[in-house]
């Protein structure tokens, strides 16, 4: 499912597909480094910014690209230092962008260690039964040039709170594609999305430094293991047995663990990095301690770390988040298992954080007043 806005946006154009639209204009090569440099390095929010452009050049991209694809329509600051980011596309559509900021011991919030985590769908077809952001459906994809202009805002964001002409994209530790949507069920406009965001010509962030989650879209995955772009792949794996994915994760009964382990190997291997388990800890469903032994024997197995991620609790939906004494007996046995696993404090509670929340309940809203 894919939207047709009227001009397509400036933020999906790569150097090369850009030097051709400009070629086609009879403009010249570097003229599509300097407007993705104004885009990306200066930051220009108007096509009159672009100082050095000719003006017919200008008003040629105005008439031919939407420069601003993404309008920020709220922006929530938690108490735990997590904020999140309502954008409203052209057709209305809401997504959320999260940008987390975890304090180190002994240092200021200047030196917190960062992390944006983006969104990739509207909505999303996966119907994980924990899960806002699957409890409406899939309404569509993201184009590439949306993805990116996610980021384009957490920057605009950035500038503003540390009063810093331009703060540098390059200053977040990590961005996490774990958002709203299955990222890889939009492979081509991700892939393309994160050439830009890797390019040095676009937004410049080290592939190493990016982490794609997928809840387990098989065939996909081992696609991804055959591109050399570098990137991170986290599975959201959620239960450690058939029996408990096929109850919170449909997508289980198409791509059960006998064909996604071999998958997160061959990923693992043609790529030489340790992969990712992200496992959300819900009261009486996958927390039990056989979870724990079978997770520690996969993660063993798979050379993975394991992200222990305590369940956020959603509106509408009866799970909850199991006792701090269990979470901690779970980690226990990774532990005595030699498995490389962190518990996560999930940020942002007092701002609707867990993925899909914020949108939910403003389109809620939205309905009720119309
Ligand atoms: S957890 Fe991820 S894959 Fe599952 S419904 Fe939510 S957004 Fe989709």
């Amino acid at each position: 499912m894919k939207f047709e806005p009227e001009k397509p946006p400036l933020t999906g154009e790569t150097l090369d597909s850009l030097t051709l639209r400009l070629k086609e204009q009879g403009e010249p090569a570097f003229r599509a480094r300097q407007i993705l440099e104004w885009i990306y390095k200066k930051r220009a929010r108007s096509w009159d910014d672009m100082s050095n452009l000719p003006k017919s050049l200008r008003a040629w991209l105005a008439d031919t690209f939407d420069l601003s694809p993404a309008t920020l329509v709220l922006g929530k600051q938690s108490l735990d230092i997590t904020d999140k980011l309502l954008l409203e596309l052209r057709d209305q559509s809401l997504i959320e962008t999260v940008i987390i900021r975890a304090p180190q011991d002994g240092v200021g919030l200047e030196h917190s260690r960062k992390t944006i985590c983006i969104s990739t769908q509207v909505g999303c077809a996966m119907a994980c039964a924990f899960c806002a952001s699957g409890l409406a459906g899939l309404k569509r994809d993201l184009s590439a040039g949306e993805i990116v202009a996610q980021l384009l805002q957490v920057c605009y964001r950035e500038d503003a709170r540390t009063q810093r002409a331009r703060s540098e994209l390059a200053s977040f530790d990590n961005i996490v594609v774990m958002g709203m949507g299955e990222p890889l069920a939009n492979y081509d406009a991700l892939i393309r999305a994160l050439t830009i965001l890797n390019a040095e010509w676009g937004l410049g962030f080290g592939a190493r430094r990016i982490t794609v989650s997928t809840s387990g879209l098989v065939p996909k995955i081992l696609k991804l293991a055959d591109v050399p772009l570098g990137f991170r792949l986290a599975i959201s794996l959620h239960g450690a047995t058939d029996e408990v994915r096929d109850r919170i994760m449909p997508v289980n009964k198409a791509y059960p663990l006998e064909k996604l382990i071999p998958a997160i190997r061959a990923f693992s291997e043609n790529h030489g990095r340790m992969v990712t388990l992200e496992f959300i800890l819900i009261e009486d469903v996958n927390d039990a301690l056989d979870q724990a032994v079978k997770l520690s024997e996969i993660a063993r197995d798979l050379h993975a770390h394991v992200n222990l991620i305590p369940y956020n609790s959603v509106e509408g939906l009866p799970w909850k988040r199991p006792s701090l004494a269990r979470q901690e007996r779970f980690v226990r046995i990774l532990e005595e298992a030699r498995v490389s696993v962190t518990l996560r404090r999930e940020k942002g509670h007092d701002i609707d954080a867990a993925c899909g929340q914020l949108r939910l309940k403003t389109e809620r809203d939205r309905a009720a007043v119309s």
